[in-house]
């Protein structure tokens, strides 16, 4: 069997490095906001480009953090409108109603599976305050197109980057892009711990100090609170083993490039789209979706020969039953995405031979 991700492996090639890591924070007898996450966010934020990064407990609270500190700086109040994909992991828009903001979803491109950026300027109103891009299964969204809108009408960008550790254009990571963006290190990313983490990147000294005191309670010096902040902290351990797992990172990524590449160049099969690859730097292929009118049927075939397949996702934001309000209106590609998208394994320790079995399998179909 084929399991669509193997983490047991994936982190196991670094057992001991991890091992090693685990002992100092024991030994250290320092667990919360040490060294661990100041060296990891001073490292992070020199692989990212940006001048700072502050670590989180997720990738959500990342999101969420960013939004809650725009409005402490009057950027942002609520009911202000921020504009998002359509079809992106939920998580997205939870930041955005978790603020009290309104998401004003967008269509994707059909191509490129992220927000069509030629839909974005009729949708920009008096109200609106921000585009947050999602670069979805790992390749950058037009950012260079959005970053000329937001400058054109004065917004701000908060790239979610949960899904594009290391991803670049134009000598830029995913991440420095705008004004601020959020990354999850949930176990599955590119980038992942043992556990949950998360963390904010800005080039905004403002943002950044809010975030530091928003994460913390409200605090920037103990017992002293600005805010009415949160307990939003990444974990001395687990930025730990954040720092072995970065310095891995580009080699990783360069495996799932190769495992992209030769599907991309084995999969033929004239029922069977295969992702579209806009820049080679600029996708890290967390995810390699392939799209079929026959998805569920597709997925069948691939289980009846014991390869695990994922479907990323199966209902988009605008119907979830949390979101009951906008449950009535419609956005077609959106929908014809979760209805026809099915991920099939990759990563950094998916064999060759496994792939080139994918392939045969898929092309059998
Ligand atoms: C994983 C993910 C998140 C949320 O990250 P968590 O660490 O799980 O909270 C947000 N956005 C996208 C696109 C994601 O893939």
């Amino acid at each position: 069997m084929i399991p669509f991700l193997d983490l047991k492996s994936i982190n196991s090639k670094y057992k001991s490095e991890l091992m090693v890591a685990f002992e100092h924070v024991l030994d250290s007898g320092w667990y919360i906001l040490g060294q661990e996450v100041e060296k990891f966010e001073r490292e992070f934020a020199f692989y990212c480009g940006v001048r700072h990064c502050i670590g989180v407990a997720n990738g959500l609270d990342a999101l969420s953090l960013i939004l809650r500190g725009y409005k402490e700086l009057g950027e942002i109040k609520e009911g202000d409108e921020i504009i998002v994909p359509a079809n992106t992991y939920i998580a997205t828009v939870l930041a955005i109603t978790e603020n009290k903001l309104t998401p004003v979803l967008i269509e994707p491109d059909i191509n490129t599976y992220n927000i069509d950026s030629t839909k974005i300027e009729e949708k920009i109103t008096a109200k609106t305050r921000a585009i947050m891009p999602v670069h979805l299964y790992g390749q950058l969204a037009d950012m260079t197109k959005i970053c000329d809108l937001a400058k054109k009408y004065d917004l701000l960008v908060i790239e979610d980057s949960a899904q594009a550790h290391g991803a670049i254009l134009d000598g830029k990571r995913a991440g420095s892009f705008g004004n601020a963006s959020g990354f999850s290190f949930y176990p599955g990313k590119n980038l992942g711990a043992l556990g949950d983490g998360g963390m904010v990147t800005t080039n905004d000294d403002e943002l950044a100090m809010t975030v530091q005191a928003l994460r913390n309670y409200g605090s920037q010096k103990k017992y002293e609170n600005i805010y009415r902040g949160v307990n939003s902290r990444l974990d001395e351990l687990q930025a730990a083993f954040l720092r072995i797992k970065l310095q891995h990172l580009d080699d990783d990524n360069a495996k799932r490039r190769e495992i992209a590449g030769f599907y991309r160049e084995r999969i033929q099969n004239t029922k069977i789209i295969i992702p579209h690859l806009i820049n080679l730097d600029s996708h890290v292929w967390h995810l390699f979706v392939v799209r079929t009118e026959e998805r569920d049927k597709l997925q069948q075939h691939l289980a009846d020969n014991n390869i695990q397949t994922v479907i990323h996702y199966p209902i988009p934001p605008h119907r979830q039953r949390t979101y009951a309000e906008w449950n009535e209106t419609s956005f077609p590609i959106s929908e014809r995405i979760h209805n026809e998208v099915l991920s099939i394994p990759i990563s950094p320790v998916l064999a060759i031979e496994e792939a080139s079995y994918v392939c045969k399998v898929i092309n059998d179909y």
